[in-house]
């Protein structure tokens, strides 16, 4: 088992209420030169999950943070314009990252829950989600 030690949220930076599937992200992140989609979960509008890569597999979403963490990703982040980044999360989507993280948390209770906005100068996830999940604890 690949060693996890952060869990880290992004947002997909698309325009608010559009829906984009695992698939589209995979030709997107492909473009870019990986092997696969870059996050191990995708949230969408609806609160229905969509797995990237498998877990036990090195996800390719956080620059220097990839090695120990899983990516989840909410579809959204953009305002519908594109240009604000802004929290789109819907309350099925706030939902369904609190059972995931959770559930992640159970799996791999060392593992503590980052944005990716704390690795990197990008404001991705569009929210403080070190703040607003660090409630979540290992018997949840
Ligand atoms: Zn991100």
């Amino acid at each position: 088992m690949r060693h996890i030690d952060k869990i880290i949220v992004h947002c997909s930076a698309t325009p608010e209420g559009k829906h984009f599937s695992a698939e589209t992200i995979t030709s997107w992140h492909r473009k870019r030169g990986f092997s696969d989609i870059g996050y191990h979960f995708i949230i969408h509008l609806d609160g229905s999950f969509e797995y990237g890569r498998m877990v036990d597999v090195q996800g390719a979403h956080c620059r220097g943070q990839n090695k120990s963490s899983i990516g989840l990703c909410y579809i959204g982040g953009m305002n519908d314009t594109m240009e604000e980044w802004v929290d789109t999360r819907t309350d099925k989507q706030k939902d369904s990252l609190v059972e995931l993280l959770s559930l992640l948390k159970k799996f791999h209770p060392k593992a503590e829950i980052f944005g990716h906005r704390d690795f990197s100068d990008k404001p991705c996830p569009s929210f403080n989600a070190r703040e607003e999940y660090k409630y979540i604890c290992n018997d949840l």
